[in-house]
């Protein structure tokens, strides 16, 4: 343990100082970055979006299973998929922690890889935020900051009757991957000798423990002059973020069951644990992919886009929100989502 450095021996900006050396700004509307009361930005003609997210150890995330580095890349990834969830680039962060004393500079240092690491793959710059020491565990609340044309960002009220409802990637992974993370866990505590079993579970456990945000596919949408009608992230769940746009736009909608992407690991893990897969990716949460509608013109181009699942269609408000089986039959949608009270 002697290779660790108490964070009282560096003090607080010792610590700064210390993170900020690895931080590279690379926006061009970062003016100024860590190291003043205040950073500097300046967005020209762009619109401006902002977000926040807060993370609590014991609520949001586990330290005996996920690794710090992990932790840090997760906490910008989230950030980042409210603004991708906005058709915007996200363009800097600010990230304020909460510390309790057991931390090591060199724990600090972990976490701070990790979110630097999502800062290069997103190309966000890091340019200040807030460090204080906490009695309970460790908080993480990021905010995030991004840049859209005027009139381009696109909400949850847009979708049309008629609209295709689309979805990027797949669902209900992250959710069977947290319970074989908590089995294992279980497992661990019970027998410490017992070694835990994730190879075949690499690419579930994989999407709870360091999720991606879609830049990727809302660069590609811009590319191929797809704009959606209406658009959110999936961080509750499929049937919960349906029930916001179609809420917030006044429309009905119709889930084809047989239409929603789902990995063969997700379905392997979903037996496993006796679970219907169907509930698993409807509401599982926590996939941080992206759910959008565009009009029924688009069709061409989204249809053989590799990462975007065409999943249903958006009808009259009066018609409500059901998932329709293979056999022409429809049943009203629950919104289960996650209640944090
Ligand atoms: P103040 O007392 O004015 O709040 P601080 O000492 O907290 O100033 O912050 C000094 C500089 O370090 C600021 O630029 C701030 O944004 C940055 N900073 C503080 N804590 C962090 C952190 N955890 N991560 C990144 N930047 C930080
Ligand atoms: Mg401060």
């Amino acid at each position: 343990m002697s290779n660790y450095t108490p964070l009282s021996e560096l003090g607080e900006f010792g610590l700064i100082k210390r993170l900020n050396e690895k931080i590279e700004l690379t926006q061009p509307s970062t003016i100024k970055g860590i190291g003043d009361d205040a950073a500097i930005l300046e967005p020209g003609e762009k619109q401006i979006v902002v977000t926040s997210d807060m993370l609590l150890e014991g609520v949001h995330f586990d330290l005996t299973f996920c690794p710090l580095k992990h932790l840090g890349y997760k906490a910008v990834a989230v950030n980042v998929s409210d603004i991708a969830a906005m058709f915007a680039k996200p363009t800097q962060i600010t990230v304020n922690i909460a510390l309790g004393a057991k931390y090591t500079v060199e724990a600090v240092e972990e976490l701070y890889e990790g979110m630097r690491l999502a800062c290069e793959n997103y190309n966000v710059d890091l340019v200040g935020g807030d460090t204080t020491s906490s009695r309970t565990g460790l908080v993480i609340s990021i905010t995030a900051i991004g840049e859209v044309a005027k009139g381009e960002a696109v909400l949850r009220n847009g979708a049309k009757e008629n609209d295709l409802i689309c979805v990027t990637g797949d669902l209900g992974a992250a959710y069977l991957g947290l319970q074989i993370l908590e089995r294992e866990k279980q497992a661990f505590m019970a027998d410490p000798e017992m070694q835990p079993q994730l190879e075949e579970k690499q690419y579930i456990v994989g999407r709870q423990l360091r999720p991606e945000a879609r830049m990727d596919v809302i660069h590609d949408m811009k590319e191929r002059d797809i704009k959606p009608t209406s658009m959110i992230d999936v961080s509750d769940g499929l049937a919960s973020e349906l029930f916001h746009i179609c809420a917030q736009s006044g429309v009905g909608a119709t889930i084809y069951k047989d239409n929603l992407p789902v990995d063969e690991q997700t379905l392997e893990a979903a037996m496993e644990f006796k679970l219907d897969p169907i509930t698993c990716i409807l509401n599982g949460g926590e996939d941080y992919e992206l759910l959008f509608t565009v009009p029924l013109s688009d069709y061409d181009k989204v249809k053989n886009h590799p990462d975007i699942s065409i999943i249903g269609k958006i009808t009259d408000k009066s018609e409500g929100i059901n998932l329709a089986n293979k056999h022409g039959q429809s049943f009203p949608l629950q919104a289960q989502g996650w209640q944090h009270f």
